[in-house]
């Protein structure tokens, strides 16, 4: 079945079925509340109005993190919580959720923040149940990092986290409810609550591609939809909670004019802000920044002059011998934090924790974080067993991932390195991929290889050029020009895999070229 045909099929679902629950937003606390229901036995539809992951989950830090950033403001129990499911999470897949070491530079005059760094270390090692973190002295620092600001350095912290692919742990995530037999949907939005008895009882969908409008009917309606929660929210209550939209950008740099070996995190000299400059996929990312986000949320976010300019200081004064400049950046890439609002006048003094609220059979949950995804999705669901009657008890330390079997035989299939990135991403499906396309060339200067990208447009929802080349693959952001002078490649290999005809080859890469300007690039 090609990929329109797919789409027709689970259109057709859509109306026929009576859903149990129906979950809006694909996102990772939309993907994790999918998974769970559809393991324990639920009818269970996902729609998402873009792409899955088209919303903040594909533009984080990439962190799988213990939350030492919680720790510091004394919120030990999502510390505990983001240890515990970070620990869980590189057991499962740790090929794509990769336990990495960071190193924290310190320099003279930060006596204090050295010492409360310590011991917020200790403090998570202990959580973890793990003594990893250390201290390097300011020779073994500039060993590992030769470029590194010399002066008044005093030495590191060495501590570990983990890093993922954001929008490949959604898709994942989404794939293991289909594979219990969940429906998930993309470009279908949902405009309007259906009301029964002053009870939500279902929603009106709109397939963004047609045009077409339709019904679907559940016993629960979860609205998952990141910082658009109130639009629906607004729907079943009179005064609705504020969220405060909160921008956070990177900047991707290649390797050859950043060759960065260890992941660090530094304290911005303007604001003391911590910042992330790490490896992943090839690529160093620089980020984060934190300020109020005001353009309309339908629009993708795009990093400003300014955001650009902040994280240049931090690093043309880390590093001051690569003498980076803004023509180095290869891309850039904008997220927007669903924050509930307390009014604090500093953005990054708001708390990050998640809420869940009920009202009239209508399940809100916002604020949800990458590395707890499953802990949110299991106390989501609790909420539901009023609705639905019963709600299957299973294990709550099941694992998230079917487990897939390694075999001599199935190692043999390819190179390690390789094989390991298959199976993290794909699972089971790795064997049937190689089965479809033997062939494991990498393209050009990244990790990923040519048979992700033809599997991903024949076999993962692509309706258009950017959802392959910004989340099923990330090559928008780790090519230069947002891989521009791949698209003749990438057009003679997928195009026939995705129903396309030449006019529409064309007119989705003007479209994808135009986007990748507008909002991948740098603003000047
Ligand atoms: P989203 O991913 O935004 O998903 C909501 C989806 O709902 C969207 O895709 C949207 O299109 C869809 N939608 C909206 N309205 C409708 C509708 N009417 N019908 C259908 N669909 C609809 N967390 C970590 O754990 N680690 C990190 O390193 C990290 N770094 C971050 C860095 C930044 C800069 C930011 C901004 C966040 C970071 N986070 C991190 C937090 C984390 O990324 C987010 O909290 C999380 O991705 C939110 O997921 P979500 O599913 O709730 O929202």
């Amino acid at each position: 079945m090609g990929p329109l045909e797919q789409r027709e099929s689970i259109l057709k679902s859509i109306v026929q079925e009576d859903w149990d629950v129906i979950i809006i937003g694909g996102g990772i606390t939309g993907a994790g509340i999918f998974r769970e229901a559809a393991r324990r036995n639920l009818k269970v539809l996902l729609v998402e109005q873009k792409d899955f992951a088209w919303g903040t989950s594909s533009r984080s830090s990439k962190m799988v993190h213990g939350g030492l950033r919680y720790l510091k403001e004394g919120n030990i129990g999502l510390t505990f919580e983001s240890v515990r499911e970070r620990k869980k999470l590189i057991e499962e897949v740790p090929f794509l959720i990769e336990e990495k070491s960071y190193l924290l530079p310190s320099y003279r005059g930060h006596f204090m923040q050295r010492m409360l760094i310590g011991i917020g270390l200790f403090i998570y090692d202990s959580m973890a149940v793990q003594w990893k973190s250390h201290r390097l002295s300011s020779q073994a620092v500039l060993r590992k990092i030769p470029f590194l600001r010399k002066k008044d350095l005093v030495g590191a912290f060495c501590f570990h986290d983990a890093v993922t692919d954001d929008a490949r742990l959604v898709l994942k995530v989404i794939d293991e409810g289909r594979l219990d037999g969940g429906s998930a949907l993309n470009y279908c939005k949902v405009q309007d609550l259906i009301f029964e008895k002053d009870q939500v009882r279902g929603v009106h969908l709109k397939d963004e591609e047609t045009g077409n409008s339709f019904k679907a009917k559940a016993k629960v309606v979860i609205n998952a939809t990141g910082i658009w929660v109130n639009g629906l929210r607004k729907q079943v209550v009179d005064q609705v909670r504020k969220i405060r939209p909160l921008r956070g950008s990177h900047l991707l740099f290649p390797k050859a004019c950043f060759p960065l070996q260890e992941n660090i995190s530094l304290i911005h000299p303007q604001d003391n802000r911590p910042l992330l400059v790490m490896n992943w996929e090839g690529c160093v990312l620089v980020g984060t920044t934190d300020l109020d986000h005001s353009d309309h949320p339908d629009q993708e976010a795009r990093i400003s002059p300014q955001e650009v300019d902040y994280l240049m200081e931090a690093l043309i004064h880390f590093f001051p011998q690569l003498q980076l400049t803004e023509d180095h950046i290869q891309s850039s890439i904008a997220g927007v934090r669903p924050v509930l609002d307390s009014g604090k006048a500093n953005p990054s003094q708001e708390s990050r924790d998640h809420v869940i609220w009920q009202d009239k059979g209508l399940i809100t949950v916002t604020g949800g974080k990458l590395t707890t995804f499953r802990v949110l999705a299991l106390e989501t669901l609790k909420k539901t067993q009023k609705q639905l009657g019963s709600l299957p008890d299973l294990d709550e330390a099941l694992p998230v991932f079917s487990p897939y079997e390694q075999t001599p035989l199935t190692n043999a299939l390819g190179p390690k390195a390789e094989m390991q990135r298959l199976w993290a991403r794909y699972g089971v499906k790795a064997e049937q991929m190689l089965a479809d396309t033997p062939d494991f060339t990498n393209i050009e200067g990244t990790n990923t290889l040519w048979l992700e990208l033809e599997w991903a447009a024949a076999h993962e929802q692509v309706v258009h050029l950017d959802d392959l080349l910004l989340r099923r693959t990330r090559l928008g952001l780790l090519v230069p020009r947002g891989a521009e002078e791949l698209l003749s490649e990438i057009q003679n290999r997928c195009f026939a895999l995705l129903d396309w005809d030449e006019k529409r080859w064309e007119r989705e890469k003007q479209d994808y070229l135009n986007l990748w300007k507008k909002y991948y690039s740098v603003p000047f």
